[in-house]
């Protein structure tokens, strides 16, 4: 029987573990909370502790284990596999790759989620057999990854793919989490879609959304593509603001890059055909004719697993040099 890589893909909340096998299929993936308490102290050696307990739990030993890949919320330094700044955690060039690797004797790999996330598009997911495309996250916040020639891009400081924050609204934009004004994240991730919906229905009387919110549903990304579904004029004016943008915003990625695929993933991608194609619209209006030809427009699929099976990938990449 072959050996097994751990991916690990660490979250604010929660933390997402699997044993994977060297073809990348997921032998067993599990969950668990994310003790952030003590500036961060406790995440490292309760994942530790988690991989061992599994592994008990399955009658395996650790030597069954070829390598660990992680992918952490913020900046990293790759070559050293330290954590530039993760708020979240409380961690601050935060030496991740050598406090895990001390721990469990394991080769380890460190790199930013949405990184991973693109990595484990392109090994199994919407991006297979792509060696250059571009990995839009789109949940709370909006995040991506860039891998060009089969290498993720990090840039000088580790902030490379940082698309959600590309400016898309010019003028009086709301305020995004990283200071900035009229950022991709504040109109594409859920919770912009809900600022959008909430501005919108101030304005319009009568819509289905309105109706929902009336039987006591929640205002949430979910239902404005659920009322858009159903046809929806406020619903589906919402849906195509948000596509407006972050059609613009892959049109200007396009250019740049010109990779193979754009694959388009997160809780808010789910909403599926309505969303992408309208945006593969406005892509197609925008972008440069040879890139609008040459560059894919796809749904990730994945799901929550692309950030394990990416970790996965990258310490098996490693390893295999
Ligand atoms: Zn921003």
């Amino acid at each position: 029987m072959g050996k097994w890589l751990v991916g690990v893909d660490l979250g604010g909340t929660s933390t997402k573990l699997a044993f994977i096998n060297t073809s990348g299929e997921i032998i067993y993936k599990w969950q668990v909370a994310t003790d952030i308490s003590e500036n961060g102290v406790h995440i490292i050696p309760n994942i530790v502790k988690e991989i061992d307990a599994k592994l008990a739990e399955l009658k395996k030993k650790r030597s069954k284990l070829l390598g660990i890949g992680m992918g952490a919320p913020g900046p990293v330094r790759s070559e050293s596999g330290s954590v530039y700044e993760a708020i979240n955690l409380g961690w601050r060039n935060y030496p991740l790759k050598d406090v895990l690797e001390k721990k469990t004797l394991l080769p380890v790999v460190i790199d930013n989620d949405a990184n991973m996330a693109a990595l484990g598009e392109m090994w199994k997911g919407a991006g297979q057999g792509a060696k250059d495309l571009v990995c839009i996250t789109l949940g709370t916040g909006v995040g991506g990854g860039v891998i060009a020639n089969g290498q993720v891009v990090h840039g000088a400081s580790g902030a490379a793919g940082e698309v959600g924050h590309i400016t898309v609204v010019t003028d009086n934009g709301a305020l995004c989490n990283c200071g900035h004004k009229g950022c991709l994240e504040t109109v594409a991730s859920a919770t912009g879609i809900v600022r959008l919906a909430r501005g919108a229905l101030t304005k319009r009387k009568s819509s289905l959304l309105q109706e929902k919110m009336n039987e006591g549903n929640l205002l949430s990304a979910k239902l404005v593509f659920e009322c858009a579904a159903e046809g929806d004029k406020l619903s589906l004016e919402i849906i195509e603001q948000t596509s407006h943008y972050l059609g613009m915003a892959l049109a200007h990625i396009g250019n740049l890059l010109n990779p193979e695929k754009i694959v388009i993933g997160g809780g808010v991608s789910r909403a599926g055909d309505l969303l992408i194609n309208s945006v593969r619209t406005v892509f197609q209006k925008h972008a440069f004719k040879r890139v609008s030809k040459s560059t894919n427009i796809l749904q990730a699929t994945l799901g929550n697993d692309a950030g394990v099976i990416g970790a996965a990938w990258l310490i098996k990449n490693q390893l295999d040099k």
